[in-house]
């Protein structure tokens, strides 16, 4: 379900940027609204209070904030994967592949054997949903470690990128707290009307 009073801050903040980048950094993820972050990780609970949730991924920078406010109501730990470009930590860590939408570069991200275990049962938190790529790799790291991933949230969505199809045909239960259909320098955004 999508989240009205991140809709209107989207509206209201959010600039269309050339390339279909959808700037937020304002109050999103480089000056943080720690109010409205706090709505966020309210509602992130709301959606999936009832999967057990035993620990919350993310990827860096911009996810971590997003993961933190929702782990206060679910309780749980934190894990962001780290991006490196050079792997020469072997052995000791889960590691995978991700192209980045905004910065045009492959990223090996790595997480801590300690930090994922069989047996938790995982919820991937992102600030963006593009071509899914970051969702991809975090996909990735949770089925290495033998782990359960229960579900995916976003707080955007570009639903005309291909990101959110492929992850929901892969069976992620995924939700999304604003989805934009389209969007345009001169006339804004248009999300999608609620399912
Ligand atoms: P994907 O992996 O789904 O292709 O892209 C998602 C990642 O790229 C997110 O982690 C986010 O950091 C970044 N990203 C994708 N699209 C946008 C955008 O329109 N604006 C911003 N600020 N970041 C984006």
């Amino acid at each position: 379900m999508q989240m009205k009073l991140l809709q209107d801050r989207i509206r209201k903040d959010g600039k269309v940027e050339k390339g279909n980048i959808l700037k937020v950094d304002s109050f999103l993820n480089h000056q943080i609204d720690a109010e409205l972050l706090d709505e966020i990780g309210k509602e992130f609970h709301r959606q999936f209070a009832d999967r057990g949730v035993s620990k919350i991924l993310t990827i860096e920078a911009s996810g971590i904030a997003i993961a933190i406010a929702a782990a206060r109501y679910f309780r749980c730990p934190v894990v962001f994967a780290k991006k490196t470009k050079t792997l020469n930590i072997a052995g000791d860590v889960y590691t995978s592949k991700v192209d980045s939408f905004t910065h045009k570069t492959t990223n090996d991200i790595i997480v801590s054997k300690r930090f994922l275990n069989a047996g938790d049962r995982v919820l991937i938190l992102d600030d963006f949903l593009a071509n899914g790529k970051a969702i991809f790799g975090l996909s990735d790291l949770i089925r290495q470690a033998g782990a359960e991933l229960v579900g995916a949230g976003v707080v955007i969505e570009k639903g005309f990128q291909e990101g959110g199809k492929k992850i929901r045909e892969m069976g992620v239960d995924l939700r999304s707290l604003a989805i934009v259909d389209s969007m345009d320098p001169e006339t804004g955004v248009v999300f999608r009307d609620e399912e």
